[in-house]
């Protein structure tokens, strides 16, 4: 789960940098450990001093406003497991808890069965296989439900009993002295971990936990036009949660290889062809062996110039999301041979006599035959 920093800061999501700095300000003025001390205010200074550095950073705000974390670790093989922000949970309602004084009324335990987490396994595809889609065949280690208990977790008839530690209630309660007067703080039950009951007599299969780990084989359809990065979901394949919980999604990642002739520009492909120099001055033709269309021949024609491109319209990638197929571009390198013989030098020599005409000379910057040259300097000057 994403956290909500702009909550985090009381203010909304179209706040300026000045309002963001306001915000925290006054925060900062009640919570600043050399104004309050108290341990649950450090640590809620903390997070909304993290808060404010990641929505004054315009790249991590970017990704907060998509919904994402910027400080959360997408990476890793192990998948995203939602963890990670339930100790300041806690803290939280500690401290807005005590405040509204709505005290006496512990919250609810809650219950050993949980929804399973979310899990990720990457695969490698050829651009062939994104380019048509495929069915993956592939191997996933997740958390299954356990077939002896059921997810009860319980060994045979046995049934589980209320939590002494926390009487059944999930959680263990503490009073604390902070800036706002006594705060009543809780804590999940470090017996029965927040689940209010505890199984004396476990599943000898599980250990109580209702689940084990297994590998199993999954069929995983990749649709048509996928790229490097793209995640397919498979719903309700991923880890089973704790007591036989509702299992989270798998996510396959797809990891595409590099192709032998083509490289890929969203749905174009671009690939280069060696002309020779003769083959540019009086046009030939060539055979291109496209990923979806098979062999295709691209004409060159007479005189072609070094760096030009033959736009294929439409037979680059499809597009994941249906529409229009991408371009496949041709980009023209000329070879210029430079070992010749005896009478091929000589007939070069008569083809000069006949073109004298053509010489090297230094363009002016605004000749038309600069132009080309000129506008691709001038872009990569400015960076475009
Ligand atoms: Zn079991
Ligand atoms: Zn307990």
């Amino acid at each position: 789960m994403a956290r909500d920093y702009y909550g985090l800061l009381g203010v909304g999501k179209n706040a300026s940098d000045a309002e963001l700095k306001r915000a925290y300000r006054k925060l900062a003025r009640e919570l600043h450990p050399d104004v309050n001390p108290d341990e649950v205010a450090q640590a809620r200074f903390k997070e909304v001093s993290t808060a404010y550095e990641v929505l004054t950073d315009p790249e991590k705000r970017r990704i907060v406003d998509l919904g994402g974390d910027p400080l959360e670790n997408g990476g890793g093989g192990g998948g995203f497991s939602g963890a990670g922000f339930g100790g300041l949970g806690d803290v939280f309602e500690a401290f807005f808890g005590g405040m509204n004084g709505q005290g006496g009324s512990p919250r609810k335990p809650r219950g050993r069965t949980q929804p399973g987490a979310d899990s990720l396994i990457r695969t490698r595809l050829s651009l062939a296989e994104c380019a048509v889609g495929v069915t993956k065949h592939l191997t996933v280690d997740t958390a299954i439900l356990c077939d002896l208990c059921q997810g009860a977790g319980t060994n045979g008839k046995s049934q589980p009993v209320r939590c002494e530690t926390c009487d059944g209630a999930g959680e263990v309660q503490s009073v604390q002295r902070s800036f706002l007067g006594q705060v009543l703080t809780s804590r999940p039950c470090p017996t029965c971990r927040g689940a209010g009951e505890t199984i004396p007599d476990p599943c000898t299969k599980c250990g109580g936990d209702g689940r084990v780990r297994a590998r199993r084989e999954i069929a995983a359809p990749i649709p048509a036009g996928v790229a490097n990065g793209m995640r397919v979901r498979l719903t309700a394949q991923g880890e089973v949660g704790p007591g036989g919980g509702a299992p989270g999604d798998l996510f396959v990642e797809v990891v595409e290889q590099p192709h032998d002739t083509f490289v890929r520009d969203s749905n174009d492909l671009h690939c280069t062809v060696r002309v020779p120099m003769v083959d540019a001055i009086l046009g030939t033709t060539v055979v291109v062996d496209t990923i979806l269309d098979g062999p295709t021949e691209l004409t060159i024609n007479a005189g072609t110039q070094p760096g030009e491109v033959i736009q294929l319209r439409g037979h680059g990638m499809p597009s994941v999301r249906g529409g229009a197929r991408g371009d496949l571009l041709a980009h023209l390198d000329i070879v210029v041979p430079n070992k010749l013989d005896g009478k091929q030098t000589d007939l070069l020599r008569k083809f000069k006599g006949m073109r004298d005409k053509d010489r090297a000379e230094v363009m002016s910057t605004g000749s038309e035959h600069n132009s080309g040259l000129f506008a691709r300097l001038r872009a990569s000057f400015s960076g475009r």
